[in-house]
Order: C-alpha cells, then sequence, then structure tokens
C-alpha cells in the first residue's frame, strides 16, 4: 500500500487510543506526539504538523470541555478519532476541484515537470486511465530534447494500445505539439495528452518552451509531474513551475517505496492545486485517483470504497451490460453474496492484492500482511467458501445464515455455516469472518449509492 509505514505507525498510535481505559488530556498529548512523529518521519513540513496538532488538541478540548461526553469514553474517543481524520483530510486536501475532461469534445492535457520525474510512463498511464473509461485518447510526444524520447512513447503507448504522435525529424516541439493536436482533433479524440521536455541546457529555455507550447496548444489542463522522492521541496518546485505554466493539476509519481509521500502530498496540498492521481509503480496500470478523504482513510485501514468501486468499473468497462447491472445494485444496496465473490473474483484479477485489499474496508489486517502471493491465497481461500454454498445461499443477502429470535435480533448461526466450513475445509470462524466482510461491504455500497457519507458508516464500523 502507498505509504504502508506511516499508515501502520498512526493506525499502532490509534489503536492505543481505543485500548485507553480513560481518555483524558494526557493519553491525548501522548497519541498526538506519536501522530506527528510519524508525520514527520514522512516529511511532512514541521509547520503542517504543529498546526494539526493545535487543531484536534482544540477540537478534542473543546468537546471534553462541554462536559456532555463526561465518563463517556467511547464518545470521547470518537471525538478524537475524528478530528485526527478530519484534520489529516485537510493536510491532503488543497481544497480546490480539478478539471474533468467531457465526453464528445477534445480534452487536451498537457504535461510538464523535470526529466526523471516519471512523465512519459505517467502520460501513458493517463492515456490509459481515460481510455478504459471509454475516452478516445492519444499522446503527442513534443519532447525534443531528449534522445530516445519518441522511442519511449511509441513504444509504452504501442503496449497501451494508445494512439500516438510524434517526429524523429522535426526538431521544433511547438511544431509537432500543434500538429499533432490538429491531427487528433480532426479525428476526433477526446483526451489528448501532450508530453513535453523535462530538460534544457538552460532552465529558462525550458520554461520559455513550455509557455510556447501551451500557447499553440492551449490546453484544457496542466498537468505538474512530481516525483515523490523530494519530499516537502516539492512544494517549491511547483511554485517554480506555476511562474511559467499555469497548470491546474499535479499527479505525484513513484508514491510506492518511498517514505517521503506523505511530505510531498501535503506540500503540494498547501499550494492549493489538486493531485489527481498518484503514481503507484511502473507498470501501466499502477496509476490510483487520488482523493483527500479516500485517501486518509486507505490510510488508516479503513478501506477505500470510491478506489475499489473504480476497479470494479474498470474490470466492468470491458462488459457494459455487467456494469450496469452492478451500478444499480450499488445504488439499491442490494448485493448478495455472489455479487461480492465476483468482486473479488474481479480485483483478484487487477494487480497486486496488497494494493487492493487495502481498499476492502473492514478487511482484517492480517489479511493484508506477507507477501502478495499470500494474501492472494488467504482471499482465494475466502472464495473457496463461497464455492461451498448453494446458488440461493449465494443469490441472498446473508440472512440464510444467521438465526433471529422473535425480535428479529440475530440470535446465532444456522446448520448452513457448518455445513459451508465442511465443504470448504475451512472453519466455522472462517465462514463467518466472510459473512462479516461481505455485510461490511454491502453495507458501504449503501451508504455510498445512498449519496450519505460512506466515511461516517467506515468510521462506525471501527
Ligand atoms: P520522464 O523523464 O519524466 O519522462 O520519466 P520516465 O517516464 O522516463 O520515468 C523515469 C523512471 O521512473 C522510469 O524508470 C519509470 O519506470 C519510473 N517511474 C515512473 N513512474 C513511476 C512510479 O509511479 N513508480 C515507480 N516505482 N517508478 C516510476
Amino acid at each position: 500500500m502507498v505509504l504502508a509505514d506511516l499508515g501502520r505507525k498512526l493506525n499502532s498510535a490509534l489503536s492505543q487510543l481505543n485500548r485507553a481505559p480513560v481518555v483524558d488530556e494526557k493519553v491525548l498529548d501522548a497519541l498526538l506526539k506519536e501522530i506527528c512523529a510519524a508525520l514527520l518521519e514522512s516529511d511532512v513540513n514541521v509547520k503542517l504538523v504543529s498546526s494539526l496538532r493545535q487543531k484536534v488538541k482544540a477540537k478534542a478540548k473543546a468537546a471534553f470541555e462541554a462536559g456532555a461526553d463526561k465518563g463517556k469514553e467511547a464518545n470521547r474517543r470518537n471525538v478524537v478519532h475524528k478530528a485526527i481524520f478530519d484534520e489529516l483530510v485537510q493536510l491532503v486536501d488543497p481544497g480546490v476541484e480539478p478539471y474533468k475532461p467531457k465526453k464528445g469534445q477534445p480534452n487536451v492535457i498537457m504535461a510538464v515537470g523535470l526529466q526523471g520525474n516519471g512523465k512519459t510512463t505517467t502520460c501513458t498511464k493517463l492515456a490509459a486511465y481515460y481510455q478504459r473509461r471509454g475516452f478516445k485518447s492519444c499522446i503527442v510526444c513534443a519532447d525534443t530534447f531528449r534522445a530516445g524520447a519518441f522511442d519511449q512513447t511509441r513504444q509504452s503507448a504501442s503496449k497501451a494500445k494508445v494512439s500516438f504522435f510524434g517526429s524523429y525529424t522535426e526538431t521544433d516541439p511547438v511544431a509537432i505539439a500543434s500538429q499533432g493536436v490538429t491531427k487528433f482533433k480532426k479525428e476526433r479524440f477526446e483526451v489528448i495528452i501532450v508530453d513535453t521536455s523535462g530538460r534544457h541546457r538552460q532552465e529558462s529555455e525550458l520554461f520559455q518552451e513550455m509557455v510556447q507550447i501551451g500557447e499553440a496548444v492551449k490546453p484544457d489542463m496542466t498537468v505538474l509531474v512530481l516525483d515523490a522522492s523530494i519530499g516537502q521541496a516539492a512544494e517549491a518546485q511547483s511554485r517554480a513551475f506555476k511562474e511559467s505554466s499555469d497548470f491546474g493539476a499535479i499527479i505525484v509519481t513513484k508514491m510506492d517505496g518511498h517514505a517521503k509521500g506523505g511530505g510531498a502530498i501535503s506540500a503540494v496540498a498547501a499550494t492549493k492545486t489538486p493531485i489527481i492521481f498518484l503514481g503507484v509503480g511502473e507498470h501501466l496500470a499502477d496509476l490510483d485517483k487520488f482523493s483527500p478523504q479516500p485517501f486518509i482513510s486507505k490510510l488508516l485501514g479503513m478501506g477505500d470504497v470510491q478506489g475499489l468501486m473504480e476497479h470494479m468499473q474498470d474490470v466492468a468497462m470491458q462488459n457494459p451490460e455487467k456494469q450496469k447491472e452492478m451500478a444499480k445494485k450499488f445504488e439499491e444496496g442490494k448485493l448478495s453474496i455472489r455479487d461480492w465473490k465476483e468482486q473479488v473474483q474481479n480485483v483478484m484479477s487487477m494487480g497486486p492484492i496488497s494494493k487492493i485489499a487495502s481498499m476492502i474496508p473492514g478487511l482484517p489486517a492480517e489479511m493484508l500482511e506477507g507477501s502478495d502471493e499470500d494474501g492472494a491465497r488467504r482471499l482465494k481461500r475466502m472464495v473457496f467458501i463461497t464455492d461451498s454454498m448453494t446458488a440461493q445461499e449465494l443469490d441472498s443477502d446473508g440472512s440464510l445464515f444467521m438465526q433471529v429470535g422473535k425480535d428479529g435480533k440475530p440470535t446465532g448461526l444456522t446448520w448452513r455455516v457448518m455445513r459451508v466450513a465442511k465443504g470448504s475445509g475451512t472453519s466455522v470462524r472462517e465462514v463467518e469472518e466472510l459473512l462479516c466482510q461481505y455485510r461490511m461491504m454491502a453495507h458501504m455500497a449503501k451508504q455510498a449509492g445512498g449519496k450519505k457519507g460512506w466515511l461516517q458508516a467506515a468510521q462506525k464500523m471501527q
């Protein structure tokens, strides 16, 4: 998972809060000390961290002093938990909405950034991302400075089955950019990504070239590509670019395995520019959509329903009818165990399990431990369990497995649980766990579909 280390430290601090018998100022101070240390280690700016500490303290103290929560430790815990969650979201939220490409019209996206930041890789990932969502997408390689830039675009775009344009002979990047964009506009492409150079003999020439390309292609959105490893220096780099190309969004790359990623994201947020994606690996699919709330939710091990739905849509795009059916079920909150099974299977086919599993709310932490193979094995075991269910059980909402008393409250499990455990060679506990996860997911889907805050649902589940 992105920023796994930071997530682990924040989680461990919060679990101490859950264990504390009394929640008072002392406990709050100790908790904040740990959280702030974890953030600083991730290279988040000292000022931002100290402001977070003060705000959480002020919110918690106000609630404690109001007296309403006196003695009610669970309430106090919730107040603190929510304050920390909200302030972490603030830390990565620039509060600005990015441009959203529209169907049925050309959307020109220009990518800028220093060489080596992952710009060319990101352009292909981005084109593939929009293509998967039904946008006719393409790339124009306007980097004439770096030898081999066009070959790199050609290779990666062909692999991604995305159209591309460039030249081995033309040396004027502005001419290539406008030729490419004009050609693709004529051919009714909807997402046209212009990859620019990331280096020049003189820095001022690079910035000048970006201004000229910008004037020639009139981008709907300019995206700055930044490398996460620079940590909070991301702020200075983005300010330097801002002077020449007024970019409207940022993509932070190499978030996989860079401990300083938290610093980069918060620094960027401080410049009030929206981060739209995170690059999380070298492969085509290693591009995660970024939104502040789901990002923090995932970081704290609370899942990321939005991200999960995105992934599901990716898979479902190959079968639009199925997608419609699924979207309807999500909206109505009517996911059956069979749907859950299908989703888990789809998700398993979509890439490293560690990445996907962290999006599933309520998945026990041990599910994410160990290697990807271990994780995949555990998820497969869950699918085995569903293989032992009857059609009626699969199409149900899980209530067949519960005994209920006269008051409608669950009193225990039915014989079906025993049968499924026996049939799948697992234990009753494992079947119970699966049912619990299915219920949690169905509940979250309902919350999300019903446009209520799924986040509150996630928090209540904790
Ligand atoms: P450019 O010079 O900015 O166009 O950078 P490239 O796209 O050529 O990327 C430079 C290097 O970074 C390549 O080896 C890429 O595979 C790698 N890279 C790009 N994005 C990511 C990412 O999100 N994660 C990791 N681990 N590597 C990346």
